[in-house]
């Protein structure tokens, strides 16, 4: 990984992204690939935020086309394809199911019609209605509870993804292409001259050390910490911002075993519940509330959201008597939103990335993982306004460059495709330092032991969160956070990462109670 820096060098920028989330991430990889000098500062770890605790879909952006919101739905069936033809292996189909007993209801209809013009933006099209034998068969799972009558179904094809690492991959593409990237760098304030901002301030995490870099301009997508902590990106142009939280449950698949995803209502409220195998383990994922936390306090599943999430599985797998031991990890993500005004239901505010500029500065907020390219290249435009001679060429080639990593006897084509999607270019140099015995699945997950060592040694890894929430998602996949796990990853990873052993206690140890405290199972109340 060249150009990946603790402290950037002392120069000047074309361009100073603020936030290493998918955001920031695809403004710089759009900004690189045509030519500006192009830094990207990170205050915590590469997708710590909302990046790594989405629902992890890459999806067609349906539910936006009954709000109207044609728009985010063409783009997100756009990039949505563009994004499985790029990243094989990271971004791959996801078929879903929903038990409906009358194709002639208005909701059947409906759902039907959104589903045609999500056909048409993607330029194919693949049959709805299965009848209840067919159903049964493809998607055992969405059957209606015991002793309700079989049920047609309804299906279509969407994708999912592994959030943390397409963030990853995407500042990886971004440094073959001159970028450089800085995790544990914060921007403390702008540094202003005659009302237009000229650059940062920066202070390095870990040796405290500050410095100021000039830049172009910079582009702040900090997310829900759009204010950039001080007010200092705030102006009067800034729109006001609602937050909003969603909360999952991870259930290893021997316990909620899915070979489809499952769109369910949720029988109290009616509110879409979905889940989905995901990486060996299955993701469970609920609706919008809004976050009281504010943006310094890490997201947390509520004790509330959880037994919301625990009932509609009940209701749905009456058969798997499914109870809180079940469940490995929880996590939780928060969103911002323009605040409509209107006080609605958080389901009915809009999606939509939003872009505000003042001189030397654009921000950014809101938006999807799923088009990432696409809020890239608006901000872009806005970024051109203010460097004069640069024009924005707007032609969307592949995502990434292609990666062909070469057949092995040892390693099935499954697994090096999933290696060449998740790590693009790194993925030849990752399985040559494999050790003996480390191209095995860590068990109960698809990651390889080989991936950890790789991770250590060359992926930025700071924190042992970094490794085990982030690098690879083993704090969401094996129970405990890997704690059981945790004696065979020290063997491989402490001596990459250099760290001696009262480093890798104080680590582990804070590894754990961060991780109770974002990803743990909520205490039962009363
Ligand atoms: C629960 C939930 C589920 C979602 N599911 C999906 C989905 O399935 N599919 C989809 O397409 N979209 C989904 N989304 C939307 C998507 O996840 C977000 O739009 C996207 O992750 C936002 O990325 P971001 O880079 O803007 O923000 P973030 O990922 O939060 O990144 C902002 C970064 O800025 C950094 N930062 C803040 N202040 C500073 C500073 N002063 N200096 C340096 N760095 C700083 C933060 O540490 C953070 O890493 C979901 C959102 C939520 C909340």
């Amino acid at each position: 990984m060249s150009a990946a820096k603790t402290f950037p060098p002392a120069r000047d920028w074309d361009i100073l992204v603020i936030g290493g989330g998918i955001t920031g991430a695809g403004i710089l990889l759009e900004a690189a690939r045509r030519g500006l000098k192009a830094l990207l500062v990170e205050q915590k770890d590469f997708a710590c935020g909302t990046s790594s605790r989405s629902s992890k879909l890459v999806h067609g952006g349906l539910r936006y086309l009954a709000s109207g919101g044609l728009r985010l739905t063409r783009d997100a069936v756009h990039e949505r394809e563009a994004l499985l033809r790029a990243a094989p292996g990271l971004v791959e189909p996801q078929g879903f199911a929903f038990a409906e007993h009358d194709p002639e209801t208005k909701q059947a209809k409906g759902m039907t019609t959104m589903l045609r013009v999500v056909d048409l933006l993607a330029g194919r099209r693949e049959p709805r209605w299965e009848r209840p034998e067919t159903l049964r068969r493809q998607a055992p799972e969405a059957r209606p509870a015991d002793g309700a009558p079989a049920a047609n179904g309804i299906r279509y094809t969407d994708a999912k993804t592994d959030d943390a690492r397409l963030v990853l991959r995407v500042l990886d593409e971004a440094r073959v292409h001159g970028a450089v990237t800085c995790n544990y760098v914060t921007v403390q304030s702008l540094v202003r001259d005659g009302g237009k901002v000229h650059g940062a301030m920066l202070r390095d995490e870990r040796s405290r050390a500050e410095t100021a870099v000039r830049a172009r301009v910079v582009v702040n997508a900090t997310g829900v910490w759009s204010s950039l902590a001080g007010g200092d990106g705030v102006t009067d142009r800034a729109p006001r911002l609602r937050q909003l939280r969603a909360s999952h449950l991870v259930l290893p698949a021997a316990r909620l075993p899915l070979n489809q995803a499952v769109s369910l209502l949720h029988p109290s409220d009616g509110r879409p519940v979905f889940a989905f195998p995901w990486e060996g383990v299955t993701l469970v994922g609920a609706a919008d509330v809004d976050d009281e936390g504010g943006a310094d306090a890490p997201a947390h599943i509520t004790r509330r959201e959880f037994d919301y999430l625990m009932s509609a599985l009940r209701a749905q797998f009456p058969q798997l008597d499914l109870n809180d031991a079940d469940v490995v990890a929880t996590f939780a993500g928060v969103r911002p939103v323009v605040d409509a005004g209107h006080g609605g239901a958080p389901a009915s505010e809009k999606r939509e990335h939003f872009v505000w500029s003042e001189p030397g500065l654009v921000s950014v907020a809101g938006g999807k993982l799923t088009t990432f390219r696409a809020i890239a290249l608006d901000v872009l435009r806005h970024v051109a306004q203010q460097i004069p001679g640069w024009q924005l060429r707007s032609e969307r080639g592949p995502v990434f460059a292609r990666v062909a990593v070469p057949a092995r006897h040892d390693v099935p084509s499954a697994v090096l495709r999933r290696l060449a999607g998740r790590h693009g270019l790194q993925a030849k140099p990752l399985l040559g330092a494999a050790h003996e015995g480390e191209l095995e699945c860590i068990p109960g997950t698809q990651t390889l032991w080989a991936e950890l060592r790789w991770a250590a040694r060359a992926e930025q890894v700071y924190q042992l969160e970094d490794l085990l929430l982030r690098r690879t998602r083993l704090g969401l996949q094996l129970p405990r956070g890997g704690l059981d796990q945790m004696a065979q990853i020290r063997a491989i990873c402490q001596p990459e990462l250099g760290w001696n052993d009262a480093h890798w206690a104080s680590q582990e140890r804070r590894y754990l109670v961060e991780w109770r405290k974002q990803y743990g199972v909520p205490a039962a109340t009363g």
